[in-house]
């Protein structure tokens, strides 16, 4: 279906329909295959017949979900997972061995820097971290024995954007692969694959389901990649379930209409907090006051649904405007369509020392909003209760 654009593959690439006929695509809740001979039986375990043995290895509603995602990414393939940490541990434990070294980004989600940072290095896998920005500081942490570089972009929670193109031609004149995680913008928004990544990874649980209803992940790229991926995902099992396919599947028929609506959503109140006496900075991609505003309009068709800002008065103020919120959420979670508010200073980066939390400028006045689909009017009079 190459030849068809992005929205008609959101909804219809990788449907094969059963003998039923049926329209919309189905789920198979099933979690083994049966064989019309013990022959055939022989041929799907030793491969020699493609099929489906048992759905730790494949399962059909999975396999639609996956070759759809690839087809928005322009990935070869993909390999769907339990989670987002999941097809980030995955890539690692299939891509790299004791003795192998990650670049990474410092700014990227709080259990990836933990996985890298305190799993991973048990088993003899050093992770440098270096500033996101910063592409000379990729290049100065490259060692031989470099196998990942390792980025998000936009980065959580204070949007800094990375020059993937940039970083990939780092990554590639050191021989290393550039994995990023394009959890924040979605294929609606921005395609690292033609930025010159190797691999891009989901958490399907944000903007591909779109609707906080379940967890998933996936791996695209190349397939000399993702067939290791899904090598060590069959023997080790964290694939995703059927019916969590099926959600995330149905999902990415609206990614591009909620991608695009939820970013218009976000510009029009990132100029509006940015006109408002309390707060004293914004931090948006779409807005020319972004640092990165070009490079970020360059890579990015808009300036995404995340926007952070900091208000004056520090924890105080940003508490009161948090509890003056009657109708956002106040959670963690993002990529829903309802619109969600975080503190991050004493939630997704509590844990950090307060001078490493300061230096990353992280500050006790810092929100971070995740738009949704409510109406601008609504979200802002929301934040605006608090804000005084
Ligand atoms: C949520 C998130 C993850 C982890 O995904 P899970 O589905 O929660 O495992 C990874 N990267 C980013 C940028 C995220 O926001």
């Amino acid at each position: 279906m190459d030849e068809y654009d992005f929205d008609t593959l959101a909804v219809r690439a990788g449907q094969e329909r059963s003998q039923f006929g049926e329209h919309s695509e189905a789920l198979y809740l099933t979690s083994s295959f049966v064989f019309n001979s013990a022959a055939q039986a022989a041929a799907r375990f030793s491969g020699a017949e493609e099929g489906n043995v048992y759905a730790r290895f494949t399962n059909p509603t999975v396999t639609t979900m996956q070759t759809r995602l690839a087809a928005l990414e322009g990935a070869e393939a993909c390999v769907a997972t339990a989670s987002g940490m999941s097809a980030i541990l995955s890539t690692c434990m299939a891509l790299l061995k004791a003795g192998d070294h990650i670049v990474s980004s410092q700014s990227i989600f709080g259990s990836t820097q933990q996985l890298f940072g305190n799993i991973l290095s048990r088993f003899g896998i050093e992770t440098t971290f270096v500033p996101a920005t910063d592409v000379e500081a990729y290049r100065a942490a490259l060692r031989p024995t470099t196998r990942l570089v390792f980025i998000e972009s936009p980065s959580n929670p204070l949007t800094e954007v990375v020059d993937i193109a940039a970083v990939a031609e780092v990554a590639h004149k050191g021989g290393a692969l550039l994995v990023v995680d394009n959890c924040f913008c979605s294929p609606a928004l921005q395609k690292p694959l033609e930025l010159g990544a190797d691999i891009v990874i989901h958490s399907a649980t944000k903007y591909l389901d779109g609707q906080g209803r379940v967890l998933g992940g996936a791996v695209c790229g190349p397939k000399v990649h993702t067939e290791e991926v899904f090598k060590f995902l069959r023997t080790a099992g964290p694939t995703l379930s059927p019916f969590n396919a099926w959600v995330i599947l149905k999902g990415l028929e609206t990614l591009k209409l909620r991608m695009d609506a939820q970013s218009a959503n976000a510009l029009d109140l990132a100029r509006r907090l940015e006109a408002h006496p309390m707060v004293e900075r914004v931090f948006y991609p779409g807005l020319p006051s972004h640092p990165q505003h070009a490079l970020a309009m360059r890579q990015q068709s808009s300036g995404g649904a995340i926007v952070s800002f900091e208000v004056k008065g520090g924890r105080e103020r940003a508490w009161a405007v948090v509890d003056g919120c009657r109708m956002l959420s106040i959670t963690a979670n993002l990529g829903d369509t309802k619109t969600t508010i975080t503190h991050p200073a004493t939630t997704t980066h509590g844990r950090i020392s307060p001078e490493a939390r300061e230096a990353a400028g992280i500050r006790e006045g810092l929100l971070r909003i995740a738009v949704g689909l409510e109406s601008v009017d609504d979200i802002y009079a929301d934040l605006a209760h608090g804000l005084g």
